[in-house]
């Protein structure tokens, strides 16, 4: 559902390669030339007509050029062979490079102990990228590789999907922020740091508007502060069914509740909606919800108007360590994989699964998903949802 109300941000700006890391591309990117421009040697050694290689074997051959890379050699007389270096253009016409170890010099002559054939050590011209191809397709995330490819064909600036805005707060009359005293019955803000770099590791421009408190007039006002200041509104906390959650209340008020609840644990009461037109998510207050929450539906969706084509969570299968029985809710327990990577990994869970242990996240290096009324025995496969991918 919400993928589908998803759409994606049109504004595009122009940014040098250096600044484009992490930004997504808006338009096809084509080569404008062969990548390697011309044939050049793969090895330091010797560059010589593979008609000439008995005569190397034999009598040797007189070495009438030395061709660096950067430099353009001239055309190679038969008879003769070239010094060469890895990356220098082999001279027109030459279709053979033996590598320099498996030469000896003698008497100013290069000698060929082990022969090539044609084609050896030689990587042609366009081996890489050919001058017209689609390089890098729109909705691509540039990271070093891209950026690299890019950077190879000349590209020195790419157009991209400007950065999405994303404003958050966290709501509870119990937050207190992190170098301030703990007051009695109150808590540390967690939700705000780990939202923050959940969204910022996204590529967003973060607005970050804090706590608020548990009133409708202070939670209204902040959601219409937050909405005029961008293209998303991610908040945690409030969206319950006690009468301390004015969440949703709020958000009916300036626009619309489309979701609410979600059969799921951790990270039942999920809500999203729009403050006018703005697109919203309301995230559960317990700080382990947030994160499965997160991770399952407001990355693919940031993903998705981000321009992203391909927002579905990474997974694959694990064999799992534990019995569990799950109720009419599904699950994602926080596991962490061991064992040999080549004999089959093992997901062993965090003992204590309530959604407010965020030591259990810091722990597990990702989810594994139960399906709803399952008895899960030791040994059986689940699907596994790393971590790790959160960062890309
Ligand atoms: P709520 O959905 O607002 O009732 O919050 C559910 C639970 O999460 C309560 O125990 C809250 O104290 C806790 N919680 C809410 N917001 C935060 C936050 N920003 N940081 C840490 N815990 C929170
Ligand atoms: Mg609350």
């Amino acid at each position: 559902m919400l993928l589908e109300q998803a759409h994606p941000l049109e504004d595009s700006e122009r940014v040098p390669l250096r600044d484009a890391a992490g930004r997504i591309l808006i338009q096809d990117l084509l080569s404008p030339i062969d990548v390697p421009g011309f044939d050049n040697s793969a090895m330091d050694g010797y560059a010589l007509h593979s008609s000439d290689m008995a005569l190397a074997q034999t009598r040797g051959l007189v070495i009438s050029q030395r061709i660096p890379a950067g430099v353009q050699g001239k055309p190679l007389q038969t008879g003769s062979a070239a010094r060469i270096f890895t990356g220098a253009p082999v001279p027109e016409g030459v279709d053979t490079v033996v590598m320099q170890e498996a030469c000896r010099i003698e008497n100013d002559r290069v000698f060929v102990d082990k022969p090539a054939g044609a084609g050896a050590n030689i990587r042609p011209r366009g081996n890489d990228i050919t001058a017209g191809i689609t390089l890098l397709h729109a909705g691509t995330i540039l990271r070093a590789a891209q950026l690299g490819l890019a950077a190879s064909v000349g590209i020195a600036e790419v157009e991209v999907r400007r950065r999405l805005r994303v404003a958050i707060f966290s709501t509870g009359d119990e937050l207190i922020e992190p170098g301030q005293p703990l007051a009695p019955g109150h808590i540390y803000n967690s939700n705000r740091y780990l939202l923050h770099d959940l969204v910022a590791t996204q590529g967003c421009k973060v607005v970050d508007l804090g706590s608020i408190a548990d009133s409708l007039d202070a939670t209204r006002a902040a959601l219409s502060t937050a909405a005029a200041m961008a293209d998303l509104v991610i908040t945690s906390g409030g969206v319950s069914v006690g009468e301390e959650d004015h969440v949703k209340a709020a958000l009916q008020s300036l626009g619309n509740l489309t979701l609410w609840r979600v059969r799921m644990k951790p990270g039942k009461p999920l809500a999203s909606g729009r403050i006018g037109s703005v697109p919203f998510i309301g995230l559960p207050g317990n700080p382990v919800s947030v994160f499965v929450t997160f991770l399952l539906f407001a990355r693919p969706y940031l993903q998705r108007l981000q321009g992203r084509v391909e927002t579905t969570p990474q997974s694959w299968p694990v064999t799992v360590g534990f019995d569990h029985r799950t109720t009419d809710r599904r699950e994602y327990l926080r596991v962490r994989l061991s064992g040999d990577p080549l004999r089959g990994l093992t997901a062993e869970k965090f003992p204590r699964q309530g959604s407010d242990v965020l030591s259990s996240v810091a722990w597990a290096d990702g989810l594994v998903e139960v399906a709803e009324n399952t008895q899960v025995h030791s040994g059986d496969t689940l699907r596994y949802l790393p971590f790790s991918e959160w960062a890309r």
